[in-house]
C-alpha cells in the first residue's frame, strides 16, 4: 500500500490548487450573493482540460481516473462549493457516465464538446415522487418509429438552467420494477423538453438547480444508451462514482472551514492570549484535522476501487457519509470558533456551512448511506 500520489497527480494537484486560489475562490462570495453560475470559470476550466479530466483522450479529454479527479475536486471545493457541485454534475455525473456507458457514436458526438466546455452537462434521476426511492421513477418513454416519446418530470437537477446535454433516467417497462429503467441523452432544444426556473436554495447558490419537463418530448432512438431496460447497472455504478467524488468535495469544504478557523484562532486574542491556546478551541481544531484526513483516506480508497473497475457501493457510502457529515461538523465548529464574526457573511464560514449542508442530502441522503452500509454488514456471512 502506497499512500503517496504519483508525480503526475501531484502536478495536477498543484495546477488545480493555483487555479482554484487565483480564479475560483475570489468569486465564491459574489456568486453566492447573486445566485449566479460562474460561466467564465467553466470556460477557463475547459481551456485547462479540467472539464475533460475523466474523458478518454480519443474523445477530447485528458484520460485521468477517479482518484486523480478526487484530488482536483478537493482543491476546487476548497475554493468554492458551488463551483465544485456544478463541476461534479458536468464532469462526473454526465461526461464520465457517458464515457463509461455510451456507444462509440454517442461518445464521438457528445464528449468532445463536454470536454472543452462548449456544452455543459447534467444528470436527471430524481423526480417529485421518487427521491431516495429513486428506482420507483415514473417518467416514461415509449417507442414511436425511429424515436422515443418521453412524458414526465424531474426535479432538483444541478446545472439544468445552463446545461445543453442531459442524461435522463426513465422507465421503459412499467411492469419490470428496477429492471425497467433506461437512460437517454436529451439535448436542450429537443421538442417537448423544457427547464423550469432556478430554485432559491439555502446554499450552493452559484450552482443552479431546476426542474425538467417532458411533454411528448421526442428523442431519436440512437440516443438510447446501451439499450432498453439496461440502465439499472449504469445508475448504480454511477452512484458509486458520484458518492466517491462527493466525498472528496466534502473534504475540500471541511478543509476550507478548518483553514479559516485555524488562522482565526491563532490571531484572535481574548483574556490576553490567542484563543487557540484554550483547550476547548484547540481540541476542536485537532478533531477537525483528524476527521479531514480520515475522510480523505476513505475517499481515496473508494476512488482507487472505482479505478480498478470494482463495484464499491459500501466503500463509496462510507466515504460519502463520513465526509459529508464531517464537513458539516467542521463548518459548524468553524462558525463557533469565529464567535460572532463567524455568524457574519464577511467571514465566509457561514456560507461554507450553508453549502456543505447539501452534502448529506444530494447523491443519496445520510440515512440512505447508512441503509446501504447496514445491508452490506448484514449480508456478510
Ligand atoms: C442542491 C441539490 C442538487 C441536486 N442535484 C441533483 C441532480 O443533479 N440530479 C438528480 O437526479 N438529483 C439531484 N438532487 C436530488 C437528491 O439526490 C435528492 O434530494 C435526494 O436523493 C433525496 O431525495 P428527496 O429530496 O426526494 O428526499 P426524500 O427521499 O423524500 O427523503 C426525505 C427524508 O426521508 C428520509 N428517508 C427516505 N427514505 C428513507 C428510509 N428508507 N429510511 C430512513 N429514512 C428515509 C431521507 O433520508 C430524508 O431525510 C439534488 C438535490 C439537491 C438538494
Amino acid at each position: 500500500m502506497d499512500f503517496r500520489l504519483s508525480e503526475e497527480q501531484l502536478e495536477i494537484q498543484d495546477m488545480v490548487r493555483k487555479f482554484a486560489r487565483n480564479e475560483i475562490a475570489p468569486l465564491a462570495a459574489e456568486i453566492d450573493r447573486e445566485s449566479r453560475f460562474p460561466a467564465e470559470t467553466f470556460r477557463k476550466m475547459g481551456e485547462l482540460g479540467l472539464l475533460g479530466l475523466l474523458i478518454p483522450e480519443e474523445y477530447g479529454g485528458v484520460g485521468q481516473g477517479v482518484l486523480t479527479f478526487c484530488v482536483a475536486m478537493e482543491e476546487i471545493a476548497w475554493a468554492c462549493a458551488s463551483t465544485s457541485l456544478s463541476y461534479l454534475a458536468h464532469s462526473v455525473l454526465c461526461a464520465h457516465n457517458l464515457a463509461c456507458n455510451g456507444s462509440d457514436a454517442q461518445k464521438r458526438k457528445y464528449l468532445p464538446d463536454l470536454a472543452s466546455g462548449k456544452k455543459l452537462g447534467a444528470i436527471a434521476m430524481t423526480e417529485p415522487g421518487a427521491g431516495s426511492d429513486v428506482l420507483s421513477i415514473t417518467t416514461f418513454a415509449e417507442r414511436s418509429g425511429g424515436e422515443y416519446v418521453i412524458n414526465g418530470s424531474k426535479t432538483f437537477i444541478t446545472n439544468a438552467p445552463v446545461a445543453d446535454t442531459f442524461l435522463v433516467y426513465v422507465r421503459t417497462d412499467k411492469q419490470a420494477g428496477p429492471g425497467g429503467i433506461s437512460q437517454f441523452i436529451v439535448e436542450r432544444g429537443f421538442p417537448g423538453f423544457s427547464v423550469g426556473q432556478p430554485f432559491h436554495k439555502m446554499g450552493m447558490r452559484g450552482s443552479p438547480t431546476a426542474e425538467l419537463f417532458f411533454d411528448d418530448c421526442r428523442v431519436p432512438a440512437e440516443n438510447l444508451v446501451r439499450g432498453e431496460n439496461r440502465a439499472l447497472g449504469i445508475l448504480l455504478g454511477g452512484l458509486d462514482v458520484e458518492r466517491t467524488v462527493g466525498a472528496a468535495m466534502a473534504v475540500g469544504g471541511g478543509r476550507a472551514a478548518f483553514d479559516r478557523a485555524r488562522s482565526y484562532a491563532m490571531e484572535r486574542q481574548q483574556f490576553g492570549q490567542p484563543i487557540a491556546m484554550f483547550e476547548m478551541i484547540i481540541e476542536k481544531l485537532a478533531n477537525m484535522s483528524m476527521e479531514i484526513e480520515a475522510a480523505r483516506l476513505l475517499a481515496y480508497k473508494a476512488a482507487t476501487l472505482c479505478d480498478q473497475g470494482v463495484r464499491c457501493s459500501a466503500e463509496a457510502s462510507h466515504a460519502k457519509l463520513f465526509g459529508s457529515e464531517m464537513a458539516v461538523r467542521a463548518a459548524s465548529d468553524a462558525v463557533q470558533i469565529l464567535g460572532g464574526y463567524g455568524y457574519m457573511q464577511e467571514y465566509e464560514v457561514e456560507r461554507i456551512l450553508r453549502d456543505v449542508r447539501m452534502g448529506t442530502i444530494g447523491g443519496g441522503t445520510s440515512e440512505i448511506q447508512r441503509l446501504i452500509i447496514a445491508k452490506e454488514i448484514l449480508g456478510r456471512n
